[in-house]
């Protein structure tokens, strides 16, 4: 089938879903419920999947965009978890989403407050991430072992380090996504080609083991769709919808710096918390030439809000770390935006950055099962283990999962033939990191139409936009910068992108 998602599709399998019992209903798009909507629609199962806003909505799209190996993990004692980061990082690296997640250099800068005891000892913990990678069998090609290099090395892969007193530098590397909205987006349209019903603007106001109460945001109509089993995916919203359950998120911030407030930094870093062991900041260049920089861990109480914000305390501290290692300190004035996102943590005692990140599974009185917990880099084992429980508690007639060589949408070899001469001039490279095999088709936008090759804030093109409005379900001028691209995270970006985003849904 299709994996295209877009307006007409929604309407038409909206209409459907209401007379339907499905096999899996499923709420919540990110990547936890999106990855279990293609576990179960490639298991051959009937799926509807919902989300109240729209793919990616949620914690998701304000992650570090890391597809870690579990070294974190580790460090606690927590080896399953560990592992099964490594194992799900080489899934995604190797077979299912290469085109999504690139390994990324870190340096760790040997400064003088890192004393040679404390480099050895996360050198040590580096070579043991080394090993996990290796007993996940990625090979090093993939991602490169750990090393020491100069101080003149390590200023040389990242230019905005001071050079007073740094001795060096620990090399490592990580998996890391193109962008963390994208692999949902990438999951919700595999799934959709399963024949998933992929439905965006669906908020579940009520649900039981044999379906949901649903409303159309767009429209304000409730009906109910019915289904066989259900699973709640709604990530820390998942206590709005069953009341025994008890949530303790922590929000985590990030900086987003424009490409030219640190110029030559081509690597990510690790820069030690003062006053912390075992606890880093990270400067994360993106491809897109921003930088972000995280991440904050603390936990908060009331209700859950839509979209968290970022408080300016965690601002100063960030850049107060940061700082500590720079050549040339930032101000409040270099910082273009921020975002904060919170962490789907289920209560229990302790601080928050030390609460398990393994994720778990409830059952509900009524049979709904909630998989929450876990992080980006396990969606697709969450969403085994999920479909797995509904399979058996629905008796469905289903095999075992398929997910771990099931590639996403984009997987493959560019189909250069598809694209036409590159009259447009946009940089192939940059679209093959973002679209995959469907780059071509993309250019071929911009070849039928060359006003569509223009750029907006960020350099994506108005073909892109126009591309998530036809095939990516993009719905709104939202969806388009703040999720299927991420111009938004810079106010100013979003707002002189505004009227081509505006152009896209109506081209
Ligand atoms: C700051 C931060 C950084 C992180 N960095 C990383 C990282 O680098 N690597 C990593 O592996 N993990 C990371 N994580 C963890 C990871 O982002 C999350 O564990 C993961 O994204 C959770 O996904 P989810 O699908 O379970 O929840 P969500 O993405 O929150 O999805 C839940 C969805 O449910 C929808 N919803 C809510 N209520 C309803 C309703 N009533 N009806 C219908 N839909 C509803 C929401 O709109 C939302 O789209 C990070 C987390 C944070 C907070």
């Amino acid at each position: 089938m299709n994996s295209s998602l877009n307006a007409a599709r929604r309407s038409r399998e909206l209409a459907e879903a209401a007379d339907l019992v499905v096999d899996v209903l499923v709420v919540g798009l990110g990547a936890t419920g999106a990855g279990a909507a293609l576990d179960a629609a490639s298991r051959g199962l009937s799926v509807a999947a919902i989300d109240a806003h729209d793919l990616a909505f949620g914690t998701s799209r304000w992650s570090s965009k890391m597809i870690h190996g579990g070294l974190r993990y580790l460090a606690k004692g927590q080896v399953k978890v560990a592992h099964e980061s490594a194992v799900e990082r080489g899934v995604l690296l190797r077979h299912t989403a290469p085109h999504l997640v690139r390994a990324q250099p870190y340096l760790l800068p040997l400064t003088p407050a890192v004393s040679g005891g404390r480099a050895a000892t996360v050198m040590t913990g580096y070579r043991l991430g080394d090993g996990l990678r290796m007993a996940a069998r990625t090979p090093r090609r993939l991602l490169p072992g750990p090393s020491r290099i100069s101080a003149g090395r390590a200023l040389s892969l990242a230019a905005p380090l001071s050079p007073h007193g740094l001795r060096g530098a620990l090399l490592s590397w990580d998996g890391r996504l193109v962008d963390d909205a994208r692999l949902v987006v990438a999951l919700a349209r595999t799934a959709a080609s399963w024949g998933a019903r992929i439905l965006t603007r669906c908020r579940a106001l009520e649900l039981a083991g044999d379906g949901a109460r649903v409303r159309d945001e767009l429209t304000g109509s409730t009906f109910a769709i019915r289904a066989r089993t259900v699973v709640n995916a709604t990530g820390v919203w998942a206590a709005q919808l069953d009341p025994d359950i008890r949530m303790r998120p922590s929000r985590g911030t990030h900086l987003v710096l424009r490409p030219e407030t640190l110029p030559g930094l081509r690597a990510g870093l690790h820069v030690p918390i003062p006053g912390e062991s075992n606890r880093f900041a990270l400067v994360l260049p993106q491809p897109d030439g921003r930088v972000y920089v995280g991440l904050t861990d603390e936990p908060v109480e009331g209700p859950v809000p839509d979209v968290p914000q970022a408080p300016e305390e965690d601002v100063a501290f960030l850049l107060d770390v940061l700082n500590s290692v720079l050549g040339v300190p930032l101000g409040r004035q270099d910082v273009a935006g921020t975002y904060a996102g919170l962490r789907p943590l289920l209560a229990a005692g302790g601080r928050t950055a030390d609460l398990s990140r393994e994720h778990a599974l409830l059952t509900s009185r009524s049979g709904v099962v909630t998989v929450v917990g876990g992080k980006l880099t396990t969606y697709r084992r969450m969403a085994e283990d999920a479909v797995d429980r509904v399979v058996a508690l629905g008796r469905l007639d289903a095999g075992g999962s398929r997910t771990a060589r099931l590639p996403l949408v984009g997987t493959g070899p560019a189909r250069e033939a598809e694209a036409g001469p590159d009259r447009a001039g946009v940089a192939p490279d940059r679209l093959r990191g973002r679209y995959g095999s469907e780059a071509g088709a993309v250019r071929a936008l911009m070849a039928e139409d060359p006003a569509l090759a223009e750029p907006v804030p960020t350099g994506i093109t108005r073909a892109e936009l126009v591309w998530a409005v036809r095939h990516e379900g993009a719905l709104d001028v939202g969806d388009l910068l703040d999720r299927r691209t991420r111009i938004g995270l810079v106010p100013g970006d979003r707002a002189a992108a505004l009227p081509a985003a505006r152009a896209a849904l109506t081209y």
